[in-house]
């Protein structure tokens, strides 16, 4: 008897191919029931005669149930269907950035074929433990209040948390006009949503020249449920070359809640039993193994990285529902936006109190961790205060006082228009600013002002401290006589 752990063997049995014909048993929405393919496995591809593929999703004794991808026509019962035995695999390549491509890869922007260099499984594995090394590197997102507050780190899953227009994509979206100059490849991947948005978010990247180093993967409400579910895998996938070829990628998931949805929808086409919230049981296994794939990974793998964002919508701040729960104990933090602060108009109306994140830290330029070691603080006693003075107007302490005028100062500063993403530099020199005083005393517009002028002035007086600070990412004798000569610039003249 041959022995089946043998190599060679092995190469024996690598030369069949099981090829298999069924036939088409019955049609419902995106399902089809199958029979007569036995040996199938969950994920396999199989093509239908009139053309088009589907994909295995589940099986019993008597069917095989297949989630349809594409037709090229109606799909009719008794319909012959080839399973070739191979997993979904799609290409990849250079020639993907600046496209908008739909779940299964193909560009739906008019602008022809895409050159591919290879082809990649869509479900593939996570890289292993081994494969990777701690976060190292700070992803600069643009936005002051993440930087310095919720720093983000390459390879890092920041779920962005919030109800319904609180400015999540707002901010997901200036994290990639931040990439600008920055070699990150970044992909967008539009989730059941309606075309309208996905529409804004194109002619925003499009006006600001984002393409050229973004993918855009769309699996809009109005494309069939199978490319909306494979959509994020395909993301995945598209970073995933990119990461292996040694780039730092960043990917958003606008949004998880519809991809659960959709994955809900099928599975109840099915007749998978459902559980909490009517979700199938394995619902926590799809996302968290999405999750797994981001990373860091070392330096004989090409040293790339793959950042997530995902996005989840909430209802009325409940952050306890079952696919918003799941994904906080599987992503390194949360960014939590919250109503109430929106209609103050504070924007981004992140929460700080309710978000954190886990590894961000690790990697903050040395510069930006002094500077906002405090602030978070600082920040929540002032919004104590704030609440305590509401019943109490008279007798603040001195002391008190100050606090009050370093909370308004500070929330002030945080304030930050959509779409106008900050260099690290102008950042820390904000802050270096804020953390000598000089803001405390200014009025809410003097502080505006401040925002809106003073980098320019640096960057017309002092180009040289732009390069100073980003070279050595810390505060040293150099640059901070550059800081103080330029704010003595500043405020000399106002
Ligand atoms: P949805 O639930 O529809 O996905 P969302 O949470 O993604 O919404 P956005 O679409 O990003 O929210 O933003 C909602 C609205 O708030 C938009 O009109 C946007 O222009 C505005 N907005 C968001 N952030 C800011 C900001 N920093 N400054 C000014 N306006 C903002
Ligand atoms: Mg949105």
């Amino acid at each position: 008897m041959p022995n089946p752990s043998s190599p060679a063997n092995g190469l024996e049995a690598a030369r069949f191919q099981i090829h298999e014909i069924g036939s088409i048993m019955s049609v419902r929405e995106c399902i089809v029931r199958v029979k007569g393919m036995p040996s199938c496995i969950n994920g396999q591809i199989v093509d239908f005669e009139s053309g088009g593929r589907g994909m295995v999703f589940g099986f019993n004794e008597n069917e095989v149930h297949v989630l349809v991808l594409n037709t090229k026509g109606t799909l009719h019962i008794g319909e012959r269907v080839l399973s070739s035995g191979e997993f979904l695999s799609l290409p990849v390549g250079e020639g993907f950035r600046g496209r908008i491509v739909n779940g299964l890869c193909e560009p739906v922007d008019g602008l022809g074929p895409i050159p591919s260099q290879d082809n990649y499984p869509v479900f593939r594995e996570a890289p292993g433990v081994m494969d990777r090394v701690p976060v190292k590197e700070t992803l600069e997102t643009g936005t002051i209040l993440l930087d310095a507050v919720i720093p983000i780190a390459k390879g890092q899953r920041q779920l962005l948390i919030g109800d319904r227009l609180t400015g999540k994509t707002t901010v997901a979206v200036d994290v990639i006009l931040n990439q600008a100059n920055l070699d990150v490849v970044c992909v967008y991947c539009c989730i059941g949503k309606p075309l309208s948005s996905l529409q804004k978010v194109l002619n925003l990247f499009q006006e600001r020249g984002v393409l050229p180093y973004t993918i855009v993967v769309s699996g809009v409400a109005s494309a069939s449920m199978g490319e909306q579910y494979l959509a994020p895998y395909t993301a995945t996938m598209l970073g995933e070359y990119f990461m292996n070829k040694g780039k730092d990628v960043f990917v958003v998931f606008d949004d998880l809640t519809k991809h659960a949805w959709v994955y809900r929808q099928i599975s109840l086409l099915i007749e998978r039993a459902p559980g909490r919230e009517a979700y199938p049981g394995d619902i926590f296994y799809v996302h968290s193994q999405m999750m797994e794939r981001a990373g860091y990974l070392k330096e004989e793998l090409g040293g790339g990285s793959m950042t997530f964002f995902p996005i989840v919508e909430i209802l009325q701040g409940d952050v306890t529902g079952y696919i918003s729960s799941n994904l906080i104990s599987m992503t390194d933090g949360q960014i939590y936006f919250s109503t109430a602060l929106f209609n103050k108009g504070i924007r981004p109306a992140i929460d700080f109190g309710l978000s954190v994140s886990r590894i961000g830290n690790k990697a903050q330029w040395p510069a930006m961790k002094a500077l906002s070691s405090q602030l978070r603080l600082e920040y929540i006693q002032y919004q104590e205060l704030l609440q305590m003075t509401q019943l109490r107007t008279t007798g603040l302490s001195r002391e008190a006082e100050d606090r009050m005028k370093r909370g308004q100062a500070i929330t002030q500063l945080l304030i930050q228009d959509k779409n106008k993403p900050m260099s690290m530099e102008a950042e820390i020199m904000y802050l270096f600013a804020l953390s000598m005083g000089l803001l405390d005393t200014l009025s809410t517009n003097d502080v505006k002002k401040f925002k809106d002028e003073f980098v320019p002035l640096v960057e017309r007086e002092f180009p040289d401290l732009f390069k100073e600070i980003r070279t050595t990412q810390i505060l040293n004798d150099t640059s901070i006589e550059m800081l103080y000569e330029a704010l003595n610039h500043y405020f000399a003249q106002v």
